[in-house]
């Protein structure tokens, strides 16, 4: 069964196609500038060489027609016809309050996605977009499924969830915490105890999603009970350009000293702030690591700053469970920079935590346990793959 991901941003569709019984991807790409002029498509095939087409996308629809027929083609193609699609997966950014699973789209999933546009007001229009886009040129009654980042969260209960403000605003603006890269911890949770042979129901795990966006989750016994991300992903830890959590009273206080707009300040928050506002040299971790080799003390202190507000989530989450059996290590950070892992689970002894320099060092993208043999808790690390994970639930949703 081929399953096709695609991941919509408002200029952008990204894609994977997966035969989903052997997991492998068949192709996958890119389609950039859609709209904007300038368009391309890049597209690589399973073992062959990248294509990238540049042909003008006024609009997704265009784009989408381009990624089949790229996926049909006589000479770089991998499959014979559009036919031998069965489903196509979304990936949607925010469901509310309303979905805690994907759903096979109709018209009340794509009301919800609407409606919830207040929520996500860059990735939802796109991501509707993007399913209209796929329902307009696949063949009739090819099922589409939205798989929600919000979706794995929306088991925490209230005192996890409710921000202290005045009610009424829960009420008539829906303002709560939401969490995301919700398909991330969740597939990486599960996948943490089908790796460490164990039930899912018998763990309290701690997923750390290290990335360019970083979140948490608390996940008890499979559920997720809590998560450091919030009404919008620049709640948590601070991230590469985002704040992450800061005192809200910081926010009229520059507004008024600089006399900012609101779009300004968000921009500030999320664009020009996390490890990149305080080092001032990058939002990447590796260039940060360099940087902070030679010398330069902002950027350690951004380190730092990650390690440390990181380390305090762990330690809150475990708390909130009433302890924790795993912590697990993933996205670009977490699978590939040891030293990280290393100084977010230092001097966590006391909580049963104890790291394997040598199991640790060195170790990239690959699913193993770090932990040394005699520590409580077991600390892992378990690639993230959020395409599969997608394919996987749509395949679950169509069969
Ligand atoms: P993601 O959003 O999951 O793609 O993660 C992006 C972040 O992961 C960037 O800050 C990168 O610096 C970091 N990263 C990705 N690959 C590596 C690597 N091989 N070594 C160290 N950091 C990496």
């Amino acid at each position: 069964m081929n399953i096709l991901v695609i991941n919509c941003g408002s200029s952008s569709a990204k894609f994977q196609l997966f035969d989903i019984d052997t997991g492998k991807v068949l192709a996958k790409g890119n389609a950039e500038r859609i709209g904007i002029g300038n368009s391309k498509l890049t597209y690589k095939p399973d073992g062959g060489e990248a294509v990238v087409i540049e042909q003008d996308m006024p609009d997704h629809k265009v784009a989408v027609k381009m990624i089949l027929d790229a996926l049909v083609n006589a000479e770089y193609g991998v499959i014979a016809s559009v036919d031998e699609i069965t489903a196509v997966g979304h990936r949607v950014l925010h469901a509310g309050k309303y979905y805690s699973e994907s759903v096979i789209v109709n018209d009340d999933v794509k009301r919800v996605i609407r409606e919830c546009f207040p929520l996500g007001p860059l990735h939802n229009p796109a991501n509707l977009i993007g399913i209209e886009a796929c329902e307009s040129v696949l063949p009739a009654g090819t099922p589409q499924v939205a798989v929600f980042d919000t979706a794995f969260h929306q088991t925490m209960p209230p005192k996890a969830f409710m921000y202290a403000l005045p009610y009424e605003y829960y009420e008539k603006y829906d303002i709560r915490r939401y969490g995301f890269h919700g398909t991330s911890h969740r597939y990486v949770s599960k996948r943490t105890a089908e790796f460490l042979g164990k039930d899912p129901k018998d763990l309290k795990i701690i997923t750390c999603h290290l990335g360019n966006g970083s979140s948490f989750a608390a996940v008890d016994g499979g559920k997720c009970v809590d998560t450091s991300m919030g009404l919008t992903p620049l709640a948590g830890i601070c991230m590469g350009t985002r704040t992450g959590d800061i005192d809200p009273a910081i926010v009229p206080f520059i507004m008024q000293k600089e006399g900012l707009t609101p779009e300004e300040m968000d921009t500030l928050l999320n664009k020009k702030s996390g490890v990149m506002g305080i080092s001032g040299v990058s939002s990447d971790f590796r260039d940060l690591a360099k940087a902070a080799g030679e010398g330069n003390e902002r950027a350690q202190l951004a380190l730092d700053m990650f390690a440390y507000q990181g380390k305090k989530i762990i330690g809150s989450f475990a708390a909130a469970m009433g302890g924790v059996d795993v912590i697990v290590f993933t996205a670009g950070i977490g699978e590939n920079t040891d030293t990280m892992r290393a100084a977010m689970t230092d001097d966590l002894e006391f909580l049963g935590v104890k790291v394997d320099p040598e199991l640790n060092m060195g170790l990239r993208g690959k699913e193993a346990v770090i932990s040394t043999a005699d520590s409580k808790v077991t600390v892992c690390v378990i690639p993230t793959n959020e395409e599969l994970a997608i394919a996987q639930e749509t395949e679950a949703l169509v069969r």
